[in-house]
Parts: structure tokens; sequence; C-alpha cells
């Protein structure tokens, strides 16, 4: 008997809606049971319901197995105040997904800046939801003097570090060294002194994976001259924000970069890039970070209910992706002639 999973799918501005059309197409070409329901959320929504993120979408987020997001946001369309909007955020608060899940890997076909031929496969956690972003918004602004809060709490620096010790043991079943690196600046804050101590403490539940310690300036270093040495690392929010974006450089952009942000009982799954306004409408944008984030969901779907079939196409997504690489059937920001439809589509015939 197969289980029918209920996907809540935001189209999201710009780029958005054509690299998810073929990510839908390549999703239902499998053979699995998707329900999936249209979300609004981002520009396009402010503009036609006033605002950002309506309750029926994040009643649908919530009510739903996994969330597929598309890019959301346009610099045009800002809020009064001249802020940009975020739904993304917000969802990731409303449901508590506290690791944003950032796999960094670089496979033959990908332009990496490096000089390096060894094959990149690591992943870095970020926890999302505290951190340096605590006072997000809310931050102290007088004339002469500013302050924002740094919040790391036992709880949540707990689960993170958990999810990374996880994480590397089904990596380590898989052939990875079964190691996670935390990232901090615990010789300046006491803050990350107590993260460590906690890391630590969970890291003691895990004897067969290998845990060490890295400075965040050290590690930025590290992951353009050491990047094969890693496999898991976990951080806090602002460094995680920071090394992701890093991370995405190796992999020749954002184009390429996938993304997951998980809690307890929900997760969602969008590319790293944004909505691309100076491309959207042409046809161009490469659908592979989406995808790759739909490879995640699956992944992630087929774990958390014993479904093999769906770890089985999680691979075989990724394979197809890579496939693609190596023989150049890519979008023209990797070098390529395909068209969105058309990169989707060899992904597909490789599948
Ligand atoms: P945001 O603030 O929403 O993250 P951003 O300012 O970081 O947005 P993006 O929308 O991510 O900007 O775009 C940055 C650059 O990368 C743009 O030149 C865009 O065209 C390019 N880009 C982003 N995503 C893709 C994609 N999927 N395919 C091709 N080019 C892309
Ligand atoms: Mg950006």
């Amino acid at each position: 008997m197969s289980n029918t999973y209920r996907i809540a799918v935001f189209h999201g501005d710009g780029i958005g809606p054509e690299i998810m059309a073929p990510t839908l197409k390549l999703l239902r070409g499998l053979n699995h049971d998707f329900a999936f329901t249209d979300c609004a959320a981002g520009a396009a929504a402010y503009l036609d319901q006033g605002t950002d993120l309506p309750d029926a979408s994040l009643e649908a987020a919530r009510a739903a197995d996994a969330i597929l997001l598309s890019a959301l946001g346009d610099p045009a369309v800002r809020f009064p105040d001249g802020t940009e909007m975020t739904p993304q955020i917000d969802i990731r608060i409303a449901l508590d997904l506290y690791a944003g899940v950032r796999p960094v890997r670089v496979v033959p076909g990908m332009r990496t800046p490096l000089a390096t031929d060894q094959p990149i496969d690591f992943v870095l956690i970020r926890e999302s939801t505290e951190g340096l972003f605590h006072t997000q918004g809310k931050g102290l602004v007088e004339r002469d003097h500013a302050e924002e809060t740094l919040r790391l709490t036992r709880r949540t620096t707990e689960k993170v570090c958990r999810f990374a010790f996880d994480l590397a043991q089904t990596r380590k079943a898989a052939g990875h060294m079964g190691r996670v690196t935390s990232v901090d600046k615990a010789n300046v804050f006491r803050a990350f002194a107590f993260w460590r101590e906690i890391f630590d403490g969970v890291a003691a539940d895990y004897p067969d994976l290998s845990a060490d310690h890295a400075y965040v300036d050290a590690m930025a270093l590290w992951m353009v001259t050491r990047p094969e040495a890693w496999d898991v690392m976990v951080t806090e929010n602002m460094f995680g924000d920071i090394l992701s974006d890093l991370g995405a450089g190796l992999m020749g952009g954002l184009g390429m970069a996938p993304s997951a942000d998980i809690g307890d009982d929900h997760a969602l799954f969008q590319p790293c890039h944004g909505s691309a306004p100076d491309i959207a409408g042409k046809g161009i944008a490469n659908p592979f970070a989406m995808i790759l984030s739909a490879g995640m969901m699956l992944d992630w779907l087929g774990l958390r209910h014993g479904d093999d079939a769906l770890i089985r196409d999680a691979v075989r997504v990724q394979a197809a992706v890579d496939a693609c690489l190596a023989a150049g059937e890519v979008t023209g920001d990797l070098g390529g002639s395909l068209s969105c439809a058309e990169a989707g589509a060899a992904v597909m015939a490789r599948l």
C-alpha cells in the first residue's frame, strides 16, 4: 500500500514558476502518490491579496507532509516601509524549522572556481531560528549607538547538533567520513563556549562518529583550501548564512545550490537563489537547484516514512542531474545552451 504525500507548492515570483514547472513534471513522472496544493506567497500574493503570506497558505504548509517552495520576492515590490518581503523566513519561524541544510557538492561539469579535481561533498547545517538573527528587525538603534543580541538556547542548540550527528550517521552508512565539525567563535564569545559544551554533550551519544571544532574565520579559509576535508558542519544562524553563500560559490553559483529547512514536524525545500528578476520570463533559468531541492524532499519523506522507494528516487534524481552536468546538458549560466524546460527534460530523460 503506498502512502499519499501532501505537498504544499509555492510557485513564487520571477523565475519561481519557471523552475517549479519542470520540477513538478519530474515529480509527477515518478511512481509515487503526491497530492499537490498550490499556495500563494511573495510579491505576487502581496499585490493580489495585500499580504505576502496569506493565512490559508501558512495553514496549507502546516497541514502538508512537506513544503516545496520556489524563489520568492521581487525587489521592486516592497512593504510601504521599504522593507523586502521574506515570507520564507516567516514560515521558518512559524513552523520552527530550526535546521537549515545546505549541501555543498562539486561534481564534473560544475563551474567551480576551485583549482581541484577532487570531489567535494559536505553538508552545512545552519541553525535557522535564533543566534545572531535573534533581534532581527528589533535591534536597538540610537543616535550614537546600536545593538543586536546573539541568543542561543540549550533546547535549540541541542536539537540542531543532534540533527547534524543523525545526518552524519546516515551519510556514514552511504560511505562518507562520519565526521561532524562544530563551527563557532568560542575563543571570543562566551555564548559559543556554551554552544561547544552542548555540542560535545551530544557528540558523546555518537561514539562511532568523530566530532571536532573549528573557528568560523578558519573555516571560511578551509572551505576554499581544503573543501574535500569536511563531512557535516553545524553552526549558528549568521555564520551559517555567510558560509552557505560561500558554499554556493564553490558550486559555481546559486543556480546549483539546493536547500532544506527542517524541524521536528515540518520541512521545507527551496533553492538557495532568489527570484532573479533580471532573467525572469526569458525561459533561461537553471532549474537544477529547484530539482535538487525536490530530490532532498524525496529523501526526507522517505526517511521519515520508511519509504525506501522515495529514498532510491532521491538518489536517482541527484544522479540524473550529475549526468546532465557531466554531459554539458545545462542552461546558459553553466555554459550550456538549454532552456529551463529543456534542462528539466534532460534530467527526466536521464531518469
Ligand atoms: P534574494 O535577495 O532574493 O536572495 P539575490 O539578490 O540574492 O536575491 P538572485 O535572485 O538570487 O539575487 O539572483 C542573483 C543572480 O544570480 C542574478 O543575476 C540571477 O539572474 C542569477 N540567478 C539566480 N538564480 C538563477 C537560476 N536559477 N538560473 C540562472 N541564474 C540565476
Ligand atoms: Mg540572496
